[in-house]
């Protein structure tokens, strides 16, 4: 095992990792911008060092400072969280080159991931169903392009390979907007991710968002973790997850999770990853692996008591899977509410000093953040200010526990999502379970508030 690690992240991610980091032995050290001088993981980590100031290109993102303190701190290895350098290739290998293991896959597994275009084509190999389009690249001819559209059938996503984060994409209904919407959406790649290429999908109407956890250990052992629902999303981000996904026969899950676990194997992937599929009318349909841990990892933690974020430095430290997937199971029902600094309405952010933060508590109920009374928010980065997490052993008894939870949060000074969840866990539909990816853009919509 290392006996130090450094840890280029921030925010509840920091912390989580560093609490890790205690529980195996290993020391941490973690760098911080002059925006998270009094963030509460600087305070507890056994060491600190300002890596530069707020903006994140200038020191969440600056390689050279965070290779630079692994160097003076004596650090082995390197966590990259989720989010900055996380899948970076280029990153990854400098870690490597500069001597220092990389928490994380493989830069070549990091590389063809984060191609969409290279990753829809190796699990194509590797027997993942994928939404049906182009096979690869869309060609420049028009008429090619049409022809590929024709068969696919409308509506159509054009989406670009190097794309990310919900930006990129383009929704084509008719075979008049077709040309023009494949050109303005390569042009806009090329400038946005650098690589103009852009591929062709079926649009699914109302899908919903599903992926499977995996940990692999490079000596082509890999698991599946169950899945997570992730179709609570706005403007594609998720806000709300939980596992396992309502109303999905088991069996289905399984031959695909089944197929993701021998994926791994089959590219020699090594570390935590997720699979994130399209499930609509009982099929499931890839659309891009994510190389790293996510913030929705606690729910597959909760059902299935595995520290992924600890599997992840073991792993990285060489250790084998001390588990096959026979050894895996599922316990409860587990949901997570990300918890964001913005306005509950108009989703405005709202940075600022928290004059009162009060977590819930109780049976079944984390919270992953690490936030406190008199925390100031940074209006630098992303608005997540923490998780509350709840375990039961039913679906119905983790929604009460949500709501229990949520009612007894306090967070005063700034404003924060919280309403808007309270509203979510009394919903009906949503306490039905199954629904879509449109379904909270839709609610939104009705529930002029
Ligand atoms: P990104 O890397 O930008 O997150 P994804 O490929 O994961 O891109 O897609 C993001 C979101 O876009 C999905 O969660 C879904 O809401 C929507 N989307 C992507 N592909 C399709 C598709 N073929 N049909 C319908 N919606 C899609």
């Amino acid at each position: 095992m290392f006996k130090k690690i450094l840890i280029a992240n921030r925010g509840e991610i920091a912390l989580r990792i560093q609490r890790a980091c205690r529980e195996l032995g290993v020391k941490s050290v973690v760098v911080y911008s002059e925006a998270d001088r009094d963030a509460k993981y600087v305070k507890l980590a056994d060491e600190a060092v300002c890596i530069g100031p707020a903006p994140s290109a200038q020191s969440y993102l600056s390689m050279p400072a965070i290779i630079a303190t692994a160097e003076v701190t004596d650090a082995e290895a390197i966590h990259p969280g989720y989010g900055f350098l996380s899948e970076n290739a280029d990153f990854a290998e400098r870690v490597e080159r500069s001597g220092f293991t990389f928490i994380g896959p493989t830069p070549d597994n990091i590389r063809t991931m984060g191609d969409k275009v290279a990753a829809k084509q190796a699990m194509i190999k590797a027997g993942v169903p994928c939404v049906p389009g182009s096979d690869g690249a869309l060609p420049d001819d028009p008429k090619e392009i049409v022809r590929i559209a024709r068969t696919v059938g409308y509506p159509v996503i054009i989406k670009a390979a190097g794309g990310g984060g919900g930006r990129g994409m383009r929704v084509v209904h008719t075979e008049a907007a077709l040309v023009n919407a494949v050109q303005m959406t390569k042009a806009e790649a090329g400038a946005a991710f650098g690589n103009p290429q852009v591929y062709m999908e079926k649009f699914l109407e109302h899908p919903r968002h599903v992926e499977i956890q995996v940990l692999a250990d490079g000596f082509k052992n890999a698991v599946w973790l169950g899945e997570r629902d992730c179709s609570m999303q706005r403007r594609h981000q998720k806000i709300i997850e939980e596992a396992p996904a309502p109303g999905i026969p088991r069996r289905l899950i399984e031959r695909v999770g089944d197929r993701c676990a021998a994926a791994c194997k089959k590219m020699g992937y090594r570390g935590a990853g997720t699979f994130e599929f399209l499930y609509e009318n009982g099929e499931f349909y890839f659309i891009e692996m994510n190389t790293r841990v996510q913030v929705e990892h606690p729910v597959t933690e909760l059902v299935t008591g595995i520290d992924i974020v600890q599997m992840q430095i073991r792993i990285a430290a060489g250790e084998k899977l001390p588990f096959t997937q026979r050894n895996i199971t599922m316990r409860g029902h587990s949901i997570e509410c990300r918890i964001n600094a913005e306005d509950p309405v108009k989703f405005i952010p709202s940075p600022g000093r928290i004059t009162m933060w009060h977590p819930p508590g109780g049976p079944g109920v984390r919270v992953d953040s690490h936030a406190y009374t008199n925390y100031f928010v940074p209006p630098n980065y992303d608005s997540m200010i923490g998780k509350i997490i709840v375990h039961g052993d039913t679906r119905e008894q983790a929604l009460a526990r949500m709501r229990i939870a949520l009612s007894e949060t306090v967070v005063e000074g700034i404003q924060t999502n919280i309403p808007l969840h309270r509203e979510l866990m009394a919903d009906a539909k949503f306490i039905e379970g199954g629904t879509d990816i449109h379904y909270l853009e839709s609610w939104m919509s009705q529930h002029k508030r």
